[in-house]
């Protein structure tokens, strides 16, 4: 019985589903960003990990390693990420890391408001794919969006003030967990904040 409910869950199409998504990116040719991304011949940054994972990062836009790569996470930023996983003992592998902006702004400017509203329904689709249970904002552009798209607004106050608390947000797969948290890249200008973000990441621990 147990093997056939695994059959089941297992048998949805949450990878097609994701696939669509991308392609649907891939095929976003107008905009700034994405006309950069096609000058430069690099790739949009999807996101990666674990379709069935209960935790979903969720990072601001990707910058040069990504998009030469297609993977999140995976530069300076991802290292301080990496270790972070480590530290709770969490392997990236069981977890789905994203960004909102899937293209990468120049020179890694932050993302413009319009940028956003581009590639936030992508974020809201794979979000309800994946139907995490736990929700984590990294920086402040992933969590500002979060918290007023899912009923948090009223929540919604400075990084400082909220990152590492647990909010409820109602998403259309149920009640899920949303823990706002330091974005990594803040560990790699100030060696103190890293220890915050330990800190913080302990909140992950069920
Ligand atoms: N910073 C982000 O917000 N996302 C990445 O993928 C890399 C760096």
């Amino acid at each position: 019985m147990w093997g056939n409910l695994f059959m089941v869950v297992k048998n949805d199409n949450r990878i097609e589903l994701l696939r669509k998504i991308k392609d649907e990116v891939v095929g976003l040719k107008e905009s700034f960003l994405c006309q950069e991304r096609i000058k430069n011949g690099v790739f949009p940054v999807l996101g990666e990990g674990n379709h069935y994972a209960e935790i979903m990062f969720i990072g601001e836009a990707p910058g040069k390693n990504e998009v030469a790569t297609g993977r999140p996470f995976c530069g300076a930023s991802g290292r301080v990420l990496d270790e972070l996983l480590a530290h709770i003992s969490l392997d990236r592998k069981n977890v789905y890391v994203t960004n909102i902006v899937k293209d990468r702004p120049p020179l890694n400017r932050d993302p413009r408001q319009e940028e956003i509203d581009l590639y936030a329904s992508f974020l809201d689709r794979q979000i309800s794919v994946i139907q995490p249970k736990v929700i984590v904002a990294l920086g402040r552009f992933s969590m500002e969006y979060l918290m007023k798209r899912f009923g948090l607004k009223n929540e919604l106050d400075s990084i400082g003030k909220i990152h590492g608390r647990k909010f409820e947000m109602k998403t259309d797969y149920g009640t899920a967990k949303f823990i706002p948290l330091y974005h990594p890249a803040v560990a790699l200008y100030n060696a103190k904040e890293k220890d915050t973000l330990k800190k913080d990441f302990e909140v992950l621990i069920i």
